[in-house]
């Protein structure tokens, strides 16, 4: 059986070597908390972590009473930063990897906090696969395709560095989505300019699942489409799917773990289960998740409509009084602890529970033989740690540790920014012929940012894609 987490309202019950190990980083140690508390408190310093921190980081940053400290999606971890600037946080630290501290740089500059410094705990570039597959040449290649065809525009996941949004929006309009907004962001783009040519990228498995939703709508009715997007109907649905294109070479690791062997486990094994899956998992995952989903039993979105979903299980598990809901787990694994918060605020006063399965090997837990990390979730090779079984821990994310958070901090306070600088998130001052990769990298992030405020394709896009 898989490993898994069982969350009561005031306890937790780990089943499997690799759900203990989430269950003891939950209870961290106080002396620890009592001292990032204070750095936080002494610094003024605020702290946007990333669901997939690992759940050491998470549960210690849920113990401290300091304000400024929010863990989200990559979305949410920008419009955070710019909220605790705004309330007089100093410097903004981000636990993430490497595109999302540009974007929080990014997004303060548009915001008119450029002053305020964003800091990184690695010195160490952190690199993430689905930004790399995007740095490659023939992503470029898919680019000048797309700019050679009238009437195109781009949709870039978030997950790509601003030199890639600059690359891209100088061959052809560009706009920035993430997994919580994509699936509006294409189908607002085609109701504003029914003839454009969409291309997405560089996540693979994203771009099929997409292709994929969109056909099931396509063969369901005029109602169910426009439920989906209100400016849309089965024709102008069916007439997307040629216009839509997908990357064929970008994968993140972590969700590519999901394969088919997991899907053939979960289906024998956990019919009986609920499912919560990422859009960026393989398509058979998807599309068991997508299923679910339609029978009221699942859900397939982003790490924010995951939550939510378990949140809600939890909740109906509550009403309940004694009911228990099993739930598969189909994202990175940090998430548990923001899950473990949420379901216990749900299940508070009942004798429910929830049930958290993730599917990897009960021994998903290796020596690395390092001094700072000795043990890393997920196993060194085997079932737990392959596309048969699936270790689902990002190591990128895993390049952030409490460790290098507590020493970033303590710089800080003793020396200020300047004990800081080799931490710091800048702007780049380079450029793309005479055009400034800031400032063009962060066109397609502002279009998300007013499409999110607006619900409306900026006219500036539209008139750029379509010719004014
Ligand atoms: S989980 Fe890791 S590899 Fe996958 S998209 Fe996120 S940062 Fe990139």
């Amino acid at each position: 059986v898989f490993p898994s987490l069982v969350i009561r309202s005031s306890s937790l019950e780990a089943r499997g070597s690799f759900a203990e190990a989430q269950a003891t980083f939950l209870s961290p140690d106080p002396d620890e908390v009592r001292a990032l508390d204070a750095l936080l408190q002494g610094t003024n310093a605020g702290i946007v972590a990333h669901f997939y921190m690992d759940a050491e980081i998470q549960g210690a940053l849920s113990q401290v009473k300091h304000p400024f400290v929010h863990v989200a999606d990559s979305l949410q971890m920008a419009e955070r930063a710019v909220d605790m600037a705004s309330r007089g946080a100093k410097a903004i630290v981000v636990l993430g990897v490497d595109f999302m501290s540009e974007n929080v740089r990014a997004t303060l500059d548009a915001a008119g906090f450029a002053s305020v410094p964003v800091l990184r705990v690695a010195e160490k570039h952190i690199g993430c696969s689905l930004a790399e597959a995007a740095e490659t040449a023939s992503y470029e290649a898919y680019l000048r395709k797309a700019s050679q065809t009238p009437h195109s525009l781009h949709v870039i996941y978030v997950n790509t560095s601003l030199r890639t949004k600059a690359l891209a929006e100088s061959l052809l309009p560009t706009i920035t989505c993430t997994s919580s907004n994509v699936v509006q962001t294409v189908l607002e783009a085609r109701a504003a300019m029914p003839e454009a040519h969409v291309w997405f990228g560089p996540d693979t498995y994203m771009g099929h699942n997409l292709e994929a939703l969109f056909r099931v709508h396509a063969a369901s009715t005029n109602e169910q489409v426009r439920a989906l997007h209100p400016g849309h109907s089965l024709e102008s649905l069916r007439s997307l799917l040629p216009c839509f294109h997908t990357f064929e070479e970008g994968v993140c690791i972590v969700h590519h773990m999901f394969g088919d062997r997991v899907v053939e486990r979960l289906e024998r094994d956990y019919g009986d289960a609920l499912l919560a899956a990422h859009f960026e998992v393989p398509g058979g995952m998807f599309r068991l998740a997508l299923a679910a989903q339609a029978r009221g039993r699942g859900v397939v979105g982003s790490t924010s409509n995951i939550l939510a979903f378990i949140e809600g299980a939890a909740a109906s598990a509550a009403k309940r009084g004694d009911g228990h809901e099993r739930v598969v787990l189909g994202t990175e694994s940090g998430m548990v602890a923001s899950i473990v918060r949420s379901a216990q605020r749900a299940l508070a006063g009942s004798g429910a529970s929830v049930e958290i399965v993730f599917p990897v090997a009960e021994e998903a837990i290796t020596a690395s033989g390092d001094a700072l990390l000795p043990v890393i979730p997920g196993p060194a090779d085997g079932e737990g740690c392959s596309t048969e079984g699936g270790c689902a821990t990002c190591p990128f994310m895993k390049m952030n540790s409490l460790g290098a958070l507590d020493d970033v901090l303590s710089r800080l306070r003793d020396h200020g920014e300047a004990g800081v600088e080799s931490f710091r998130v800048r702007p780049t001052a380079d450029a793309l012929g005479t055009q400034s990769i800031a400032e063009l990298g962060t066109r397609s992030i502002v279009r998300m940012r007013e499409f999110q405020k607006t619900g409306r394709m900026p006219s500036e896009f539209v008139r750029a894609v379509m010719g004014a």
